[in-house]
């Protein structure tokens, strides 16, 4: 029988990396309260109406990506193949933006899209999220501009740029969509084949189409900032300022549309120098209507994913550290066989105490047992010796000192020199 594998573009986390990812997150946990968020835990599976809706019906991630099922009591469920919708399902359901309240939440895990893998790309990933709920002023856009930045400073990502668009409201936007069909439509001969379907469905997807084609005549397709509304142009104008005044350089792209239908006014990404075709490493804006796409009151909200799997990938390459790699501090070794007992009674003791040791549990010599040892920062020797007088010979692997501890004393003696 073949042995099973893990599913196309899902991945295993080992050992060697895990610790990387919870380094990140830990950064991230210390930001989003440094910037007034507060962490949630959502389900990884909701409604698919609520991303249908949500998202929206044209969207590649709906059309062709989602994960979804039909469960043992017949609803359509969908494995989540992103936050946003979550967490404003969770703040209607939750009353958390009643009467005019606003909330700061961040949560991260995974999501599942049926994309085709590649580098950076995978069908679970894991996004840290972060969703300001319930304010409309673009002090906020800056708010969650500034917290994406702040993370990645923090994680000492460089080469790192900025691109910002407006993508206008339900006043200005369907008058942009318009000029658009006009504009494209006078050049469907060179457009491909997605795009002329999008043509009549989501025309604004057409501006960031990546064929070579479709790129050339988008270059030449209308101006977005022409057609905002005075609302839109005078917002997007605020955010600009902000990230000016808190000195972050950006880049303005009119064919930054973002793959997701809830954006209304600010739309951004982080993109790095440093990850090839996938270079996305956070992305975000303004989404005005989503509250009410799903059904709910009229929320406004401003946030921002960033892909873990990425942020790790350009962290590797650009040399970033990661904290302290995990390591055992001491190792407890039984000089003959007599000393075993008292060897994992110390390792216990030592480990209550907070002070992570290890000792051998499959019956390896004395020899294999100190080669073991090399790789910790102190070495805890006992010997018949040492049972006599309940004590250990506690060396420190550093400074190559030994001595002779009570074993009452070896937790307190070791800490302090940890
Ligand atoms: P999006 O929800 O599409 O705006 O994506 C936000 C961020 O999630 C992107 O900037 C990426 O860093 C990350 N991301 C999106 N899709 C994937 C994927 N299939 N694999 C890995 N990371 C992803």
């Amino acid at each position: 029988m073949a042995v099973i594998n893990a599913p196309r573009g899902t991945r295993d986390i080992l050992p060697a990396e895990s610790w990387k990812w919870a380094y990140i997150v830990k950064t991230a946990s210390e930001v989003m309260r440094d910037f007034g968020f507060r962490e949630i835990h959502l389900p990884v599976f909701e409604h698919t109406e609520l991303f249908s809706r949500g998202v929206g019906e044209t969207t590649d991630i709906v059309e062709k990506e989602m994960y979804t099922f039909t469960d043992r009591g017949g609803r359509s469920i969908t494995l989540r193949p992103e936050a946003t919708a979550g967490v404003m399902r969770c703040a209607l359901e939750n009353n958390l933006c009643a009467q005019g309240a606003s909330a700061k939440l961040w949560n991260w895990g995974p999501m599942f899209r049926h994309e085709r893998p590649q580098k950076g790309r995978y069908r679970q990933f894991c996004q840290i999220d972060a969703e300001c709920l319930g304010l409309a002023g673009p002090m906020a856009d800056v708010e969650v501009i500034a917290l994406s930045l702040e993370l990645f400073r923090r994680l000492g990502l460089k080469n790192l740029e900025v691109v910002i668009n407006s993508v206008g409201c339900e006043k200005c936007r369907p008058v942009y969509r318009q000029k658009l069909v006009e504009y494209f439509d006078a050049h469907r001969d060179s457009l491909c084949e997605t795009c002329l379907d999008r043509l009549g469905r989501n025309p604004l997807r057409i501006l960031d189409c990546k064929k070579e084609g479709c790129g050339a005549i988008a270059e030449g397709a209308p101006d977005i900032f022409d057609s905002l509304c005075d609302e839109c142009r005078e917002h997007f104008a605020q955010v600009r300022a902000g990230l000016e005044r808190l000195v972050f350089t950006y880049r303005l792209d009119k064919r930054l549309v973002r793959g997701l239908d809830y954006y209304t006014k600010t739309a951004y990404e982080i993109l790095s120098g440093d990850l090839g075709a996938q270079n996305a490493v956070a992305g975000g804006g303004r989404y005005d209507n989503l509250s009410s796409a799903i059904g709910g009151a009229k929320v406004p909200g401003v946030g921002f994913a960033c892909g873990l799997d990425r942020v790790l990938l350009v962290m590797e390459e650009q040399g970033c550290t990661f904290g302290e790699a995990p390591g055992v501090s001491v190792y407890v070794a039984a000089l003959d066989e007599d000393s075993r007992g008292a060897v994992q009674v110390l390792t216990y003791e030592l480990r209550k105490a907070g002070i992570s040791a290890e000792c051998d549990t499959a019956g390896r010599s004395f020899k294999a047992q100190v080669k073991a040892a090399g790789a910790c920062r102190f070495a805890c020797i006992i010997g018949p010796e040492e049972r006599e007088r309940n004590s250990a010979a506690v060396k420190d692997m550093k400074d190559g000192t030994q001595e002779n501890i009570p074993l009452s004393e070896a937790a307190k003696y070791i800490r302090e020199k940890l």
